[in-house]
């Protein structure tokens, strides 16, 4: 698992980035995610004019939606939507709920799928919308509020064969259950049972699927499972740190706790807590679940940042936002491995530092694209009216999380590069193949 980084590559990738005429900012997160994308590109000798399709999204919505508040007053809330590419199906993606939400965050993690399906072997190509709310600080019925409207404003810019959104940061079963009745209450008599598809996540009594809930977890521990063993180590006898006790975070640690690993602390928006002889992973999730946060869970002793990310553990797993692993956290880091269960949460370089330290970086397309199977096991058991057993969608999880997690693995030897330069490689090679196949129009 070396790293393989050509001047020739940076230099065509410098040419792409030059012919955007688009800002040259390093420290800008979608510029430093394709950047990546493009260097595993000239690995490979993609076309350039792949290359350049894939530099810019194909499409950048943006809406702002008018909300009566339960007060009686009004606010605008800014949405976006954006779609990467499609190249490969419908446009897949989350939707965001965050009040520091940002347009270039978006791109990035609009690109991110676009690769990650392609990597999972997905019939998807990627997209991301995002909402600039904060979910905790308004009502349940401004949500729905604010959900529907920004529903019925996307029109028809989604839809169960266009643009699939799912579950992020801040939404949830409920939020795609408001947006499927929104879309299916706009659609004809005729096509309302496959509006129903329009959105994947929703709750299990209204189209969901069986393990979806916990998907991107158990995916997480998929890739584990898979991987680990190539690095020496066993998954039952490490210990582990994580960012974020959300839907990715706590049920990366249910599951991991299942087979044996031990939970030593937990950052979240609320604080940090620790216990060197191990946290319980169900107990946290109740206190989270009643109290919005890890803060003041009686089991563990409340620690600072600082000490949090300099806690020994052999995995480091961050599952809450992007860039949060960065160059002076790195530094203080102590860990065999790091975990990206979060979209891009560590900035290049921070990457780089660890790398040069030994510690292997799992990337986050590969880790966390068990979400994004099961969205597209639950979409598949709509079109189908089907309902699938959790066993069969693990079984069928495992089948694809394993083979990516190979095919990576495979990639990184074949061309002498890293994991993350590996599974942009394995992505890219199966989306340029498509492009070569259908051409590009007119
Ligand atoms: P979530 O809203 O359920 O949880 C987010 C977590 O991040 C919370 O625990 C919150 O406390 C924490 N957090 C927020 N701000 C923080 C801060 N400043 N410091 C520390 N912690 C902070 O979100 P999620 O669905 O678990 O998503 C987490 C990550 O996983 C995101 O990067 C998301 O894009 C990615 N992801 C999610 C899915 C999915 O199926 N939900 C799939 C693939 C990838």
């Amino acid at each position: 698992m070396g790293s393989k980084n050509t001047a020739a590559a940076g230099q065509s990738t410098r040419q792409i980035i030059d012919e955007l005429e688009d800002y040259y900012d390093k420290d800008n997160l979608y510029f430093q995610t394709i950047s990546s994308v493009l260097e595993a590109a000239d690995l490979l000798n993609i076309p350039h004019n792949v290359k350049l399709m894939l530099s810019q999204p194909k499409n950048e919505i943006m809406l702002h939606c008018p909300i009566q508040m339960d007060d009686g007053s009004w606010q605008l809330f800014k949405g976006y939507r954006v779609q990467h590419n499609n190249v490969l199906g419908p446009y897949k993606g989350g939707i965001r709920y965050h009040h520091e939400v940002k347009l270039d965050e978006v791109k990035t993690l609009a690109l991110l799928m676009t690769m990650k399906c392609a990597l999972a072997r997905l019939p998807y190509g990627g997209a991301k919308g995002a909402l600039k709310i904060d979910p905790r600080a308004v009502s349940p019925r401004e949500l729905e509020r604010v959900t529907r409207r920004m529903t019925a404003a996307l029109g028809n810019n989604i839809g169960p064969d266009y643009d699939i959104p799912a579950p992020d940061v801040g939404t949830n079963a409920q939020t795609m259950a408001w947006m499927a009745d929104t879309y299916i209450n706009f659609a004809e008599s005729s096509r309302k049972v496959m509006a129903q598809g329009v959105v994947t996540g929703k709750p299990l009594e209204f189209g969901g699927s069986a393990g979806r809930e916990k998907a991107t977890g158990q995916g997480v521990v998929f890739v584990l499972e898979t991987l680990l063993p190539g690095i020496g180590l066993e998954l039952a006898r490490q210990s582990y740190s994580l960012i974020g006790y959300g839907n990715v975070g706590s049920w990366t640690a249910r599951l991991l706790q299942a087979r044996g690993a031990q939970l030593k602390a937990v950052l979240d928006h609320t604080g940090a807590i620790i216990n060197q002889a191990g946290i319980d992973a169900e107990a946290l999730a109740v206190h989270v679940r009643q109290t919005g946060g890890v803060r003041g869970y009686p089991h563990a002793r409340e620690i600072s940042e600082a000490d949090f990310y300099a806690t020994p553990v052999d995995l480091f797993i961050p599952a809450a936002l992007e860039q949060m692993v960065d160059l002076e956290h790195a530094r203080t880091m102590q860990c065999k491995v790091l975990v990206e269960a979060a979209n891009a949460p560590t900035t290049p370089d921070a990457e780089h530092h660890l790398l040069e330290r030994g510690v292997e970086v799992l990337p986050a397309i590969l880790c966390n694209a068990g979400g994004v199977t099961v969205s597209y096991f639950e979409w598949k058991q709509n079109r189908l009216s089907e309902t699938w057993d959790e066993s069969v969608v693990d079984a069928r999880l495992k089948t694809v999380m394993c083979r990516a997690a190979a095919h990576v693995l495979a990639t990184a030897e074949k061309l002498d590069c890293n994991l993350r330069l590996a599974s942009y490689a394995a992505a890219l090679e199966r989306i340029s193949t498509v492009y070569r196949l259908r051409g590009v129009f007119p």
